[in-house]
């Protein structure tokens, strides 16, 4: 009896351990299929200056749509294509369509700059500057209109040939924001040695702003820190009026957060845009 029971285990392992990666094989297809069909889209949610909420720019958000309707979410997906590596192409496709809606928007007269997430492994082969540079100039955008995003935790143990890159990269006048910042090492040294111009304070900080008390010292000092350094301090997850006062209160600069929009459309981002700055209009025109 016990005998059976342990192969029905070890059965039952077994089938699981095979499900997952033909799971991750089947998923790894779908995203080569994806990406050669154009299905991936990219979102944009509104980021603003904190001190008078004006929309600012937007940050890039890597969708992929499924054929019923659902989304499946880059948290789930992001992990598979970095570990294969096919995050060099997407990466590219992001890169290349994030400059191309930007400078639309630029040649409709907004005055908006575009914040790209970039993977490490982006960097592996050495052609990004060069992948960069073509982007830009395909989109006919100014280097200055471009941010890229870097999570603090995966540059961690990454060394000088990061370093140099984003330094050359830098020098074109890229800006460069260290990403959920808070939730690694938050090593000091990472922001002088990756040249950041920008220290965004991760969402799980931002959220419980004004709920939890050990939140606010924290976010607090994060904020003195990074203007003492010299550098922009922006938060992700503002969800509520109180905390986008909170944070403006601390001194933080920008913010993007479900308070103000979710990652939209690019249709929809512009409407969001030419809304607020109606309203902008409205309140500021003399009587
Ligand atoms: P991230 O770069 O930290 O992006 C911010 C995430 O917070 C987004 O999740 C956004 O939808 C979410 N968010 C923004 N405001 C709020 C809020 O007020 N409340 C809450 N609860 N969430 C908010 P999303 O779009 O699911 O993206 C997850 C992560 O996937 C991103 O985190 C980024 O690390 C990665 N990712 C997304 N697009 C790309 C891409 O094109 N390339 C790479 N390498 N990674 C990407
Ligand atoms: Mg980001
Ligand atoms: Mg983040
Ligand atoms: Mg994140």
């Amino acid at each position: 009896q016990a005998k059976a029971d342990g192969r029905n285990v070890y059965r039952f392992y077994h089938d699981e351990l095979n499900k997952a990666s033909i799971d991750k094989f089947n998923l790894l297809q779908l995203m080569r299929k994806a990406l050669k069909n154009n299905e991936f889209q990219l979102y944009y949610q509104p980021k603003l200056q904190l001190s008078d909420q004006r929309v600012i720019g937007a940050e890039a958000l890597l969708r992929w749509p499924q054929a019923d309707g659902s989304m499946i979410s880059p948290d789930e997906f992001i992990p598979l294509a970095e570990s294969s590596g096919l995050i060099v192409e997407i990466g590219q496709w992001v890169l290349q369509q994030a400059c191309l809606a930007c400078s639309r928007w630029q040649q409709q007269g907004y005055d908006l700059t575009i914040a790209v997430n970039l993977s490490t492994v982006q960097f592996r082969d050495g052609k990004l500057e060069q992948q960069v540079q073509q982007a830009l100039t395909a989109a006919a955008l100014p280097a200055h209109s471009l941010e890229m995003e870097l999570t603090e935790s995966l540059l961690i143990g990454e060394g000088d040939n990061i370093a140099q890159q984003l330094s050359a990269l830098h020098q074109l006048g890229i800006r460069i924001s260290i990403d959920d910042f808070g939730t690694g090492y938050s090593n000091l040294g990472y922001l002088r040695r990756f040249n950041a111009s920008r220290l965004k304070i991760d969402k799980s900080f931002i959220l419980s702003l004004c709920l939890s008390e050990r939140d606010e010292p924290l976010v607090r000092a994060i904020i003195q820190m990074s203007k003492s350094l010299g550098l922009k301090t922006v938060a992700e997850g503002i969800e509520d009026s109180a905390t986008a006062a909170q944070l403006a209160l601390l001194g933080c600069d920008e913010g993007q957060g479900f308070y103000w929009a979710k990652p939209l459309p690019e249709t929809d981002f512009l409407g969001y845009v030419s809304a607020e700055l109606m309203n902008e209009a409205r309140t500021t025109k003399p009587d």
